[in-house]
């Protein structure tokens, strides 16, 4: 049993569709199924602005290019290694600050300290989708003239108080990842808040022309072509089942790990619609009996494949070790967290027998 498993269409239907892409002839460079997906998932995702991207790390890169952001960038070392790599390729020096255990994002409490006469913006992770305190990020963002990029790569349709996450910060990315709630194999998006941005990120997308003789930035090349958007088109109208599907299975894990003790995990956030992207355990080895990694292993040994998501911390990679901030003493939470979790298996396809087998050897 694996962690999860991709959200794919109806193999006739995407041949179908694929008949009408061979016979025009146009496969990719801004086709009409990338502008539809664009429309549709703008619409899905409540939001004014978004740009579909190759992949979720790019927009991340170019995000960075677009605000124009220098010098140093505050953030968070448990997330996936992209999001500090996005800081390093574009020549700026990450900083790391703790994470909140409540929710695994950033620590708004440890953000003052990490800003320096250098800092020029911050780039936290909504973690599993679970939102950041978004409120007081914004707060120290305009005290200190900061930019915040968010990297929500996990929060495909996740909303606070009927408004969507992604509406946060000056940009928000996304991934589109086969491993993700929401794929088009790989892909990803960027939110903006404003038509000028939308149009620049279009341009810096596609190596910064703005026509046929004119490049007015040093842009990059990704383009989400006609086969992807295609693909993608088509998982959205598979979504909505797939985030219900997971649902459940988070809840038939809740009421059962409920009674076991060392095991933390987190419950549904009140006003939040979430999108169940994963389910996280934290083994507390004390209470629990066993370690992290025991349990890892013995799930394994039955078939059942779960993931240390975060697990190495990215400062711990040769990279960013040993950068100040790096110091396992300035990051006890997610130093902490990084050896309790285990992510559990949650996807569209696992039943109620799986998700059994799963907790009868977690209660043990
Ligand atoms: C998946 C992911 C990315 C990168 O997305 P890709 O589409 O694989 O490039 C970036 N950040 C986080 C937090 C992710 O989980």
């Amino acid at each position: 049993m694996n962690v999860t498993s991709p959200l794919m269409p109806d193999l006739d239907e995407f041949s179908h569709m694929l008949k009408e892409l061979w016979e025009s002839r146009w496969i990719t460079n801004n086709g009409r199924f990338h502008q539809q997906l664009e429309e549709a998932l703008r619409k899905y995702l409540k939001v004014p602005y978004i740009s579909l991207f190759t992949n979720g790390t790019l927009p991340l890169l170019t995000a960075l290019q677009a605000l124009r952001v220098s010098g140093e960038v505050i953030t968070t070392p448990y997330s996936f290694v992209a999001t500090t790599h996005s800081i390093w390729w574009n020549g700026l020096k990450p900083v790391f600050v703790d994470i909140d255990p409540s929710n695994c994002g950033m620590d708004p409490d440890r953000i003052e300290a990490a800003i320096t006469p250098r800092t020029t913006a911050i780039m936290p992770v909504h973690c599993y989708g679970k939102p950041c305190d978004i409120v007081r990020i914004q707060q120290i963002a305009d005290r200190y003239g900061l930019k915040v990029i968010y990297d929500a790569a996990h929060c495909f349709g996740v909303e606070v108080n009927g408004k969507s996450i992604l509406e946060y910060g000056d940009i928000s990315t996304l991934s589109f990842h086969a491993t993700k709630v929401y794929n088009t194999v790989e892909g990803g998006a960027m939110v903006v808040h404003d038509a000028t941005m939308k149009q620049r990120i279009d341009y810096l997308k596609n190596f910064g022309f703005e026509s046929e003789t004119e490049v007015i930035a040093p842009g990059i090349n990704s383009k989400m072509d006609e086969v992807r958007a295609i693909y993608g088109l088509l998982n959205l109208q598979l979504v909505d089942a797939a985030i219900e599907a997971r649902h459940k299975v988070a809840t038939r894990y809740r009421e059962t790990l409920r009674t076991v003790k060392g095991i933390r995990f987190f419950e549904d956030m009140p006003g939040v619609k979430h999108n169940y992207s994963y389910f996280p355990i934290f083994v507390n080895a004390d209470e629990y009996g066993i370690t992290r990694d025991e349990l890892f292993f013995r799930l394994r040994e039955h078939g059942i494949v779960g993931r240390r998501y975060f697990y190495p911390l990215i400062s711990s990679f040769s990279t960013y070790r040993g950068l100040p901030s790096a110091a396992t003493e300035n990051l006890p939470n997610a130093t902490r967290i990084a050896n309790e979790v285990i992510c559990l298996p949650i996807h569209h396809e696992l039943t109620a027998e799986d998700v059994d087998r799963v907790l009868e050897i977690v209660v043990g």
